[in-house]
């Protein structure tokens, strides 16, 4: 026995196995906790989003547009307009909420939309599932952003303007539409506790695989079966190599005196001699202790 196998004859992997376990179920749900606290408003942000997207009437909408606008304090305002642009509601009454807002696209990169009203504003108009994405992230707010600045740099139209996110939503079988608009801000410390998360749950998975892998190399030697083989096939295949290994394990008869892994018709274990299985009492053929009858004469046996 090398030294590997002596440690790990002494180590207990039911108790190990308990532990990781509880650890990792313990590692996760503070992960969970954390992110979900560090990112509570941008998730009860895109709660209330999902359910304005579903609105079917106006009534509906004037809520949850009141809601999505104070989930988030990126959120600018949510607006409610009519085919003709008239504002019928404003969740957050900012300086967009009065009279109409007609929105046209601006200069001829037609990337912003911006309106004569607002002469310091412009709006990137985005997808409904992305605006939920990058509101949540800011990930790629950032690049609007930054691709705002340049193209501001070359444009007239475009400078000294504030740039929003905007989505446009529409109320179902009705006319009237509705404009989230915000500016997304970084949550603090969020990409820190994804990563962190990340970084754990790798970890966790990594422990897992070379627990499998040493249980299998233990239990191999165990058993008299080739340990390393087994345990490179564990540190390759992982759950693959196990099962290949319990069904052939299953297929081996296990010397109750040694623990080693036996051919099912050896009548003697070939590490430590002892008689294996029992013969037949008319016969004298090697039988197995579940059969009824003898497989050779026949003859009822127990
Ligand atoms: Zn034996
Ligand atoms: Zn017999």
């Amino acid at each position: 026995m090398n030294k590997l196998e002596n440690t790990l004859m002494k180590w207990n992997f039911k108790k190990i196995a308990k532990w990781y376990v509880i650890l990792a179920l313990i590692t996760g749900l503070t992960c969970i906790g954390i992110v979900g606290y560090i990112y509570r408003e941008r998730l009860s942000f895109a709660w209330q989003y999902a359910r304005l997207k579903e609105a079917d009437n106006e009534t509906d909408a004037r809520t949850y547009a009141y809601k999505t606008a104070n989930a988030s304090s990126d959120v600018v305002d949510v607006l409610i307009l009519d085919d003709t642009n008239k504002i019928l509601y404003s969740a957050k009454n900012s300086s967009f909420s009065t009279g109409t807002l007609n929105l046209e696209k601006a200069g001829d990169e037609k990337k912003y939309l911006v309106s004569s009203q607002y002469p310091d504003a412009a709006f990137q108009y985005v997808k409904s599932d992305d605006f939920l994405l990058q509101s949540i992230l800011n990930k790629d707010f950032g690049r609007i952003k930054h691709d705002y600045d340049e193209d501001a740099a070359f444009d007239n139209t475009l400078s000294n303007k504030t740039v929003y996110m905007l989505s446009r939503l529409h109320i179902h079988d009705t006319a009237m539409k509705i404009y989230v608009i915000s500016i997304p801000t970084t949550v603090s410390g969020g990409i820190l506790s994804l990563k962190i998360s990340a970084a754990l749950a790798m970890l966790f998975f990594c422990i897992y695989w070379v627990l499998i892998a040493l249980w299998l190399y233990r239990d191999a030697a165990k058993h008299k079966l080739a340990s390393l083989y087994w345990g490179l096939i564990g540190l390759c295949t992982n759950i693959i190599g196990l099962i290949v290994y319990l069904i052939y394990k299953h297929s081996l008869a296990i010397c109750p005196a040694c623990g080693a892994a036996q051919r099912t018709d050896h009548l003697y274990c070939t590490n430590c001699g002892k008689q294996l299985g029992t013969l037949c009492p008319h016969c004298g053929s090697q039988i197995s202790s579940k059969d009824h009858f003898c497989p050779h004469c026949g003859k009822k046996v127990y």
